[in-house]
């Protein structure tokens, strides 16, 4: 156990939907589902974050002190750019975490830092960047039933006052993004809708397997999940239910046809 780290409560597990990098710094009801919720958290030691922007071979985890601002976006507004998280490092946690996976080898990182799959939803629960906050990556090599099973080694930081966050999007294909549909939060295509549907209701059936097997699930789990880094963070979530934990659901709406914003409290 780490210095500063007393074992304390269970902290919950997040998965938030991130969307358009724009949320960083627009007022909408989905920032405003993300400063609610940070208001029923209990204060972390530090954050632990998957997101869906960082991804590599093998398992990879930010040990910097002061890990740099990422903006690895194209195209948007000056503003957008300008946006500093300058949350600590924990190179502790970094090597805590590594100590504790069993599953695979995790390496140190020095050369990542904050994405905008972190800072862009971070920065509405904790605004003051005060609480240190590390990223793990995805390993872009292996299959979903690995994903799930190395989250579950991270249990034990749970009960060591870590806050750990997937940042992705459940359904999320910007090939077939309606842009003339952008401002139009609930908009969903019909294959958008359907495979939100049965996401849900596997996430609340606690049918982890079918969630798994998410290539199994038909045409609109194909056309919701084009690639697996957005979905991925939600599993590592959903890997960390424990029995009898409930989830909630909120920001639950689609945007822009192909997105949805769905966002999950474990505990
Ligand atoms: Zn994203």
């Amino acid at each position: 156990m780490t210095a500063g780290m007393s074992s304390s409560e269970k902290m919950p597990v997040l998965f938030l939907g991130h969307g358009s990098p724009m949320n960083a710094i627009e007022e909408n009801e989905f920032v405003a589902g993300f400063r609610k919720l940070a208001l029923e958290l209990p204060r972390p030691q530090a954050i632990l974050c998957v997101s869906a922007h960082w991804e590599t071979r093998g398992t990879w985890v930010t040990a910097m002190e002061k890990p740099p601002t990422i903006h690895d976006f194209g195209g948007f507004p000056k503003a957008l750019y300008e946006v500093q998280y300058p949350a600590p490092g924990s190179p502790e946690l970094a090597r805590e975490t590594k100590a504790i996976i069993q599953h695979t080898e995790i390496g140190l990182d020095q050369s990542w830092g904050f994405d905008h799959g972190a800072w862009s939803v971070i920065r509405h629960l904790y605004p003051k960047a005060d609480v240190p906050l590390i990223q793990m990556s995805l390993d872009a090599y292996q299959l979903p039933q690995h994903h799930f099973d190395l989250a579950k080694d991270l249990s034990l930081l749970r009960r060591k006052g870590v806050l750990i966050i997937g940042s992705g999007n459940m359904v999320h294909n910007l090939r077939m993004v309606a842009w003339d549909r952008l401002e139009d939060a609930g908009y969903g295509y019909d294959w958008a809708l359907e495979a939100s549907a049965k996401m849900k209701a596997f996430i609340l059936d606690g049918n982890s397997q079918g969630l798994i097997h998410f290539r199994a699930q038909g045409k609109s789990f194909d056309l919701a999940i084009p690639t697996p880094e957005h979905y991925l963070p939600m599993l590592y979530a959903l890997a960390l239910q424990e029995k009898g934990e409930p989830v909630r659901i909120f920001n639950d709406k689609a945007i822009a046809g192909s997105l949805t914003m769905t966002s999950l409290k474990i505990g």
